[in-house]
């Protein structure tokens, strides 16, 4: 942990960031789902080797796609929160990412992305949705570093249609 953030962190906790109860569960760094598509080899093996990962505190091949501190946040979530509450973040960012792998070849030629073609009709609601299976991430890398989480950022994963910047 970076020492000149120390002055902000706060004591250890053992409670889920997002809704106060216990924290029993680590989100992901990186979607299992993603993990295991880059992991999988021409013939259909998942292999973590298959995995370069480059970080501030890694560089190299994981070793895991399953646990470990390089692909998983501290225990900060509860289980209900991590899963079903978060739910809908997760399919947003599944469908970004199917849309993304199937379009790799052509974006670069896009001036802009088309949400619409992205998420169909309700592609607001889906596009904030993608927006708050990041700030879940952002708040998931703030309490492993034991620094406060925004109240902002909550409501956002609450339902707030924004999350403002200050
Ligand atoms: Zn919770």
């Amino acid at each position: 942990m970076d020492p000149t953030l120390d002055d902000f962190r706060l004591p250890s906790s053992d409670r889920c960031w997002w809704c106060g109860d216990v924290a029993t569960t680590e989100e992901h760094r990186i979607k299992h789902s993603t993990l295991r598509r880059v992991a999988q080899s021409e013939e259909g093996k998942v292999h973590p080797g298959n995995v370069f990962k480059k970080s501030s505190d890694f560089e190299g091949a994981l070793h895991s796609i399953k646990k470990g501190a390089q692909v998983r946040w501290r225990k900060n979530l509860c289980a209900n929160c991590n899963n079903a509450r978060s739910q809908p973040f997760d399919l947003a960012y599944d469908l970004f990412e199917a849309y993304l792998v199937d379009h790799m070849d052509d974006m670069m030629r896009w001036k802009s992305l088309d949400w619409p073609a992205v998420y169909g009709s309700d592609w607001e609601e889906k596009a904030r949705d993608l927006a708050r299976y990041f700030a879940k991430q952002v708040g998931c890398m703030l309490a492993t570093q034991r620094l406060p989480v925004p109240q902002e950022l909550v409501a956002f994963l609450n339902g707030a249609e924004r999350c403002p910047s200050t």
